[in-house]
């Protein structure tokens, strides 16, 4: 090995390759990063976008741990929108339009900016163990690096194959080579491999659309940033617009379906059944007569627009003639075609809850390696990689979150408990408990795990402690107050709401019409203070304090049966009564608590009923 040493080695730098090691190497241990080529470290490698439904609130919790993303996000995003702002609290989710250029800089300037970091440009060829422990890792030209823990973040370059129409070639995303000994390095280790696929649009250029006959889709006025640090916009907000596809796209593509990689069948791994290509949804959405596309710019002064909803691998004279079949794109230029890209993935299933692999002590995997999909997704695991990694280091115990306090906590559950067979993205409808896990209270669930950690500072604790001693204040006040005739907003409430005198003033807020800035005067009378965006959150806690209640006491049941632990070398081959196929479930999975074995699929309640038991009788022999 060459002299060179780190506690932690993360091999990549994409989202889940800079959150990892950033949260290392600010934890404290010295870590290095390594990637195939350092200029596209923070690449988004797709849409120029972070957030969505589910995947915004992902972004709020990373930041809530002191992760980075967020911040990124914040600081280059262009065109700021709030989804579902017209449905309940639990499901709203910020998004934000990204110049593509500006978070890559942005990142790379954060990461150069740790100490105790380096940045490497290398190809990482092989894991290296001893025994079942790693010890390093060799790059390209034979160096061999020690250290303690690696991180593997690769994404899609395991293998990468990438297809546009007949042409096929080896690379890890369009430009960059694929990493092949790297992936016969984690083959020889024996995990259980798969292959995936996903693809992207083509991209136009900007000065050759006519966007005056598209619909504008605007951004937010009220921008919701990802961070909850940031006060305002850092660029020029810019506008997106509306289009869609016609018969004759759809004609196009049925009518060269043998020159397509997917419907032609050369192309036979599973994609992201929510983000599927053009093909795809023409082929199971047979009778619609058109589909929506977003032409999104991929920055302030770029001369690139990314085709949102039109990702393809049709043959390049194909997708030209596409593009031109939709009304505004005639005279469209295509800078670059879109194309599909098939990857090895390691099945999750493999992993510890804390991201580290079963069969290699020190080896953590992050990211689309573990069958995800999506920048949002591989940058949680790489968080929570990075900091269990430099746990480990400083001989601390683990991280692990639960799923009712965050939805990353549910993330890396699925992954290790189900294992994925399709590209695993978040949704809420993932979560059991959707009001506790609001985007407004990221910070109340997870900022003291990240102050433990040392990711979030003395001051950076007090501010989200002080904020919601605000909103608990504001919260009490309601509950125990009461509307006064003597009151200067009486007249207002009374003739709006025929609100009564002696009427409970959070009776008052409950009411579907009634909002707090309703009640403005009376918080200002009661000497009630609150900061920017904090009244929305008194609001929600208000008004849905009865389901609040209700699924707090569901997850104080739950987890009674989640608190008890199933230790590491459990002999579940040895519980009397339960069947060879329950055994064999739980030994494949090894779940890590009685509420993990609870989820396995298939796994019935019967055999955790069993489970239960033995764990208990083991627990009296044991005391
Ligand atoms: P990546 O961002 O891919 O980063 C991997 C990093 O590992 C890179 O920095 C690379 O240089 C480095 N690396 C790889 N091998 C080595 C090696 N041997 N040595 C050193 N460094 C190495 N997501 C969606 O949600 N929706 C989509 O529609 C979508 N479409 C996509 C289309 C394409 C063509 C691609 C490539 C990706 C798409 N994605 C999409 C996925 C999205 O880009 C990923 O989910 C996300 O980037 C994964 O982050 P990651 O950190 O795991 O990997």
């Amino acid at each position: 090995m060459s002299a060179r040493h780190y506690d932690v080695i993360v091999i990549g730098g994409g989202h889940a390759g800079c959150e990892a090691a950033a949260a290392a190497a600010r934890m404290g241990v010295s870590t290095a990063l390594f990637t195939i080529n350092l200029d596209m470290i923070g690449q988004m490698s797709c849409n120029p976008a972070i957030g969505g439904i589910a995947k915004g609130h992902l972004v709020r919790e990373i930041d809530a741990l002191g992760g980075i993303m967020g911040r990124q996000a914040d600081l280059t995003g262009i065109q700021f929108r709030l989804l579902n702002r017209s449905r309940g609290p639990a499901v709203q989710a910020p998004r934000c339009q990204s110049d593509k250029e500006r978070y890559r800089i942005e990142m790379q300037k954060t990461l150069r900016g740790i100490p105790s970091l380096d940045l490497v440009e290398g190809e990482v060829t092989a894991i290296l163990r001893q025994k079942e422990r790693v010890v390093g890792i060799e790059v390209a030209g034979g160096e061999k690096v020690s250290c303690r823990c690696v991180i593997l973040t690769t994404g899609t370059f395991l293998n990468g194959v990438c297809h546009v129409g007949g042409q096929q070639f080896r690379a890890g995303r369009s430009g960059e080579r694929a990493a092949v000994k790297l992936a016969d390095s984690v083959r020889e280790i024996g995990f259980e491999v798969g292959r995936l696929k996903t693809g992207t649009p083509p991209r136009l250029e900007r000065a050759s659309i006519d966007f005056g006959r598209f619909p504008v889709q605007p951004g937010d006025d009220d921008p919701t940033f990802f961070s909850f640090r940031t006060r305002e916009t850092a660029l020029p907000q810019i506008d997106c617009w509306i289009a869609y596809t016609n018969q004759r796209v759809h004609d196009l593509i049925r009518e060269n379906a043998d020159r397509s990689p997917l419907l032609g069948g050369t192309l036979t791994a599973l994609g992201p059944r929510y983000c599927p290509s053009i093909e795809d949804k023409i082929r199971r959405f047979a009778d619609r007569s058109q589909h929506q596309l977003f032409l999104e710019p991929e920055g302030i002064d770029s001369p690139l627009v990314y085709v949102n909803g039109f990702s393809t691998s049709m043959p390049v004279d194909i997708q030209k003639e596409m593009v031109a079949s939709i009304e505004g794109l005639e005279e469209a230029s295509m800078v670059r075609p879109g194309y599909a890209v098939e990857y090895d993935f390691v099945q999750p299933r493999q992993l510890r809850s804390t991201l580290e692999t079963r069969r290699v002590g020190g080896l953590y995997h992050a990211g689309q390696i573990n069958g995800t999909t999506g920048y949002e997704e591989a940058a949680a695991q790489g968080l929570m990689a990075g900091a269990n990694a430099a746990l480990a280091v400083q001989d601390r115990g683990p991280l692990i979150l639960a799923r009712d306090e965050s939805y990353i906590g549910i993330l890396i559950d699925d992954l290790v408990t189900r294992g994925v067979d399709e590209p695993y993205r978040m949704f809420t409808s993932r979560a059991e408990y959707r009001l506790l896990l609001r985007i407004d209270n990221a910070d109340r669930r997870l900022a003291a795990h990240g102050h433990v950690l040392g990711l979030i500072s003395d001051q950076e604790m007090g501010q989200v402690e002080s904020k919601w001693e605000r909103i608990e204040a504001a919260v009490g006040f309601l509950e125990s107050s009461h509307l006064q005739r003597e009151s200067g907003c009486f007249p207002a409430l009374q003739e709006r709401f025929q609100a009564q005198a002696g009427l409970n003033l959070a009776q008052l807020v409950r009411r579907p019409e009634c909002t707090l800035n309703d009640l403005a005067g009376i918080l200002d009378e009661g000497g009630v203070e609150l900061m920017d965006g904090e009244a929305e959150v008194v609001e929600t806690e208000v008004k849905y304090q009865g389901y609040i209640r209700q699924q707090e006491r569901d997850v104080e049941r739950v987890r009674k049966m989640e608190g008890r632990r199933i230790p590491g070398d459990f002999d579940f081959a040895a519980v009397e009564g339960l069947s060879g196929e329950m055994r064999e479930r739980f030994g494949r999975v090894r779940p890590e608590s009685l509420g993990q074995a609870s989820r396995i699929p298939g796994v019935t309640p019967a055999a955790v009923s069993i489970l239960n038991i033995h764990l208990t009788l083991n627990e009296r022999r044991n005391a």
